[in-house]
């Protein structure tokens, strides 16, 4: 039987299973920028963000943070938990880079003096727009809690990963990452969702600022798959099926 498509996005699919409480998210090879005006197949990219997904997101479980990762089940599929996503990404800014440069005016690289939390409305046609947490709330994207713990995790989640990839001599200068609720029995906790992968966050190496994501295919930079190699290696990611 072909499981049906429960929802079809820019890099990923979600497939229904015989559980209604857990779905199959399917790493696709699409490259996309500047809200799709840019389109490439990169070979092999979603089996490595799949890979790296999984191992972060196990990292951030065993620590803690609780996610909707249940189990790889394939080079390109893993096992999630259901949830409702909450139409926000939320971004974690340690130094200045890409649209946060230029809203401001400060230049790429620059140390930010407190890590920065902001918040994009996920709507593609308005061009995903910053938003405020009075917005959130007035709007009802989110309820007041939601947003606490929201920034409960996005803080704990950004300490536990520059720890992480300080330890491979890489920078973690932001990167975005999405919520959802999961319910069960009429009540419902707040998990972290989606993917946290190079394709979402900006990762630089530490001696030579080489960048490590996917400003390799935004700023048209080339290697891209071996600067995710390089992340998955330098996690200890075992590469041997691609
Ligand atoms: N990001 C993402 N998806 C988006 C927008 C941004 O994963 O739709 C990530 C991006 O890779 C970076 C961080 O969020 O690590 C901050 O991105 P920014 O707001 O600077 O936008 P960009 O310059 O990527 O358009």
């Amino acid at each position: 039987m072909t499981k049906k498509v429960l929802y079809e996005g820019k890099a990923k699919q979600l497939f229904e299973t015989e559980k209604p409480s857990e779905l199959i998210q399917f790493f696709k090879d699409d490259a996309t920028a500047f809200n799709k005006k840019k389109h490439e197949i990169i070979d092999s990219k979603g089996v490595l963000n799949n890979l790296i997904s999984e191992f972060i997101f196990t990292y951030l479980g065993n620590n803690n943070i609780p996610n909707h990762f249940i189990e790889r089940l394939s080079p390109r599929e893993q096992l999630i938990k259901k949830v409702e996503i909450i139409p926000i990404e939320v971004v974690v800014r340690n130094i200045a880079a890409g649209t946060f440069t230029n809203r401001f005016g400060i230049e790429e690289g620059k140390n930010l003096p407190k890590t920065l939390i902001e918040f994009n409305l996920k709507d593609d046609e308005n061009d995903d727009p910053l938003v405020s947490e009075e917005h959130m709330k007035v709007f009802g994207w989110a309820k007041e809690n939601d947003i606490e713990t929201m920034k409960k995790y996005a803080f704990e989640i950004n300490n536990l990963l520059s720890k992480l990839f300080k330890k491979i001599n890489i920078i973690l200068v932001d990167f975005k990452i999405e919520f959802g609720r999961y319910y069960s029995n009429n009540h419902y906790d707040i998990i972290l969702a989606d993917e946290i992968s190079p394709d979402s966050c900006r990762l630089w190496d530490m001696s030579s600022n080489k960048k490590l994501d996917k400003d390799r295919f935004r700023r048209n930079l080339g290697g891209l798959i071996e600067a995710y190699k390089e992340v998955a290696t330098r996690l200890k990611i075992d590469l041997s099926d691609i």
